[in-house]
């Protein structure tokens, strides 16, 4: 049920209960079952969307307090209960999706509500099944494990014990000795590690090879694409992306890194060079956290009226939790609270660049969450992963303008190294995005295999990489760092999908503003109406797919570039 806004801290915390969701849930479904007529079943299906806005405000409620103070015992167990109705929550999304999909008068409900909802419907039933049951259980506890492992790592530096987020910072410290020996512990942790993660993947994917089985899927690849609601694209379209990644923008990425490797005066650089992007050392902002946002207030009003509504809007309610504390989850996301139509931002500012990013990557996410809000079909309100990602990666871009203020004498700085550093992500996709395709093409392949063909992967599109002092790194096992390949398979691409429609947004802004603006806020409003290629084709961008679009979205990119000093930074 729609609720008046709120301040966050005045948020009721209602825990959902397996017996009373069921009760609610089977009489909604045998009415459901009951109706004859469409216009019956638009009123029932009305009662369902409302009571899983509910749940929904309430489990986003839990997650939140919950990862706000982990050390809560109140919270915790909230999660704990959350986390255990997840399969329940499943099945009746599932059973009700199927009563419409067979529904004799699904094709007035098609012109209602739009026959893409079905289409997403019949794709999400495809993935499953209740056979698959124990394998699903089987795969979240291995992403655990996985997650365990990472999370707890625990390394010793220099009289230090650091998590591996930590030893980050020393990994592009100015020093470079002290870039060394940080690269040196991370590779000696991962040699202590390898073993035991090689055995979770290799369970994993052999239990998503199983569960493809049984749902009658040819690979698990054709599974792994549906999984992520893609209706409108398949391996072989990515791969011609991936094509023009190899061609277009790796030779453009080993211009900037000898750029770099000149300023920064290294003759032999290792892997480990390439995080210092300026001799002086990285960009930092120019005050503290309350400094910071009150800069974005001053952005997103001056951006235009919505986003001026929308920040007023995010503050007036307290609707951010920004700065690291102890007993805080760590990362930074998004969520929504749809019954009371808000979005929330959590993140750890640690007086870093990546705090100005939370305000411009994740608030161009709320942003759009809170221009979608009012969207009936609740499923619409956001589209699939990747262009979720325009959003935020957008916003990055429209904050240009306003580095001077975050950043101070670091803009330029911060500039050059947002735009370069966003280039150059898009080989370390492709090479992740094609290893995850080459071993699911292989899934009896041994670890030594895989780290072979990623190794090879590797070189085709960042050749520069090289791991003389870490023999671990050196085999080609740097995927077991990142998380998405265990957690998420095949999700990894969709930032680099993002990121090329990003940067029209980007060479738009910087010729017209006024157009660039108004193009992006009917973007953010059409949310997850259409699938990926439908909504770029609907808002005139540039696919990436299509042979040729990369090229003609990095050529002007590389001529901005250009247009800086960085000798002199
Ligand atoms: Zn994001």
């Amino acid at each position: 049920m729609k609720k008046q806004p709120i301040k966050f801290s005045e948020y009721p915390l209602i825990v959902p209960n397996a017996k009373r969701l069921s009760k609610k849930m089977d009489k909604l479904i045998s009415d459901l079952k009951a109706c004859q007529t469409a216009n019956e079943a638009f009123k029932v299906i009305n009662k369902i969307n409302s009571y899983f806005e509910d749940l929904e405000t309430e489990t986003s409620v839990i997650y939140v307090l919950y990862t706000c103070d982990t050390t809560n015992e109140q919270y915790k167990k909230a999660q704990e209960t959350v986390d255990e109705l997840s399969p329940l929550f499943g099945k009746y999304s599932t059973d009700v999706q199927k009563i419409l999909v067979n529904a004799s008068y699904r094709p007035e409900l098609e012109k209602k509500y739009g026959s893409y909802l079905f289409q997403k419907y019949e794709a999400g039933l495809k993935t499953f099944d209740e056979k698959i049951m124990p394998d699903l259980v089987k795969e979240n506890k291995l992403v655990s494990e996985y997650d365990m492992i990472l999370g707890g790592a625990q390394l010793e530096f220099r009289g230090e014990t650091l998590n591996l987020s930590q030893l980050g910072k020393y990994m592009q410290d100015k020093d470079r000795e002290t870039r060394k020996a940080a690269a040196k512990a991370m590779d000696k942790w991962l040699s202590e590690n390898e073993e035991k993660i090689a055995q979770i993947y290799d369970e994993l994917v052999h239990v998503r090879v199983e569960i493809a089985k049984k749902l009658g899927f040819k690979s698990f690849t054709d599974l792994a694409y549906l999984r992520l609601g893609r209706v409108d694209y398949n391996a072989d379209m990515v791969k011609c992306y991936r094509e023009q990644i190899a061609k277009e923008v790796v030779p453009v990425c080993q211009k900037l890194y000898k750029i770099q490797m000149k300023n920064l005066g290294i003759r032999k650089p290792q892997y480990y060079d390439y995080n210092l992007m300026f001799a002086s050392g990285n960009p930092m902002p120019a005050g503290n956290k309350d400094y910071l946002v009150e800069q974005a207030h001053k952005m997103y009003s001056d951006l235009g009226p919505e986003s001026k509504e929308f920040f007023d809007f995010m503050t007036k309610y307290e609707l951010m939790d920004l700065e690291a504390r102890k007993g805080k989850a760590p990362g930074g996301y998004q969520t929504t609270f749809p019954a009371y139509q808000s979005p929330f931002i959590f993140s750890n500012f640690n007086g870093t660049q990546g705090d100005v990013n939370v305000l411009c990557h994740e608030g161009g996410h709320a942003f759009q969450a809170y221009l979608s809000r009012n969207i009936k079909v609740s499923e619409y309100r956001q589209p699939t992963l990747e262009s979720c990602e325009i959003h935020s990666m957008s916003m990055e871009f429209f904050a240009w303008p306003y580095m001077d203020g975050f950043f101070g004498k670091d803009a330029e700085k911060y500039k050059y190294a947002h735009l370069a550093d966003s280039i150059e992500f898009l080989p370390y996709g492709a090479t992740i995005d094609e290893f995850q395709h080459w071993v699911y093409a292989h899934p009896d392949a041994s670890h030594a295999e895989r780290c072979a063909a990623f190794k090879e992967i590797e070189n085709k599109y960042t050749p520069h990489k090289k791991y003389d002092d870490c023999p671990t790194l050196a085999k080609g096992t740097i995927w077991m760092r990142q998380s998405h390949v265990f957690a998420v398979p095949f999700y990894y691409i969709d930032y680099t999908l993002a990121q090329v429609v990003a940067f029209q947004f980007a060479i738009e802004n910087m010729k017209n503003h006024e157009k660039a603006w108004k193009k992006y806020i009917k973007l953010c409003k059409s949310g997850g109406k259409y699938p990926f290629q439908e909504l770029l084709a609907k808002n005139h961008l540039r696919c990436p797919f299509q042979d040729g679009n990369v090229r003609k979205v990095i050529k002007p990119l590389e001529r901005v570039l250009k247009g800086f000093d960085t000798s002199r930074m």
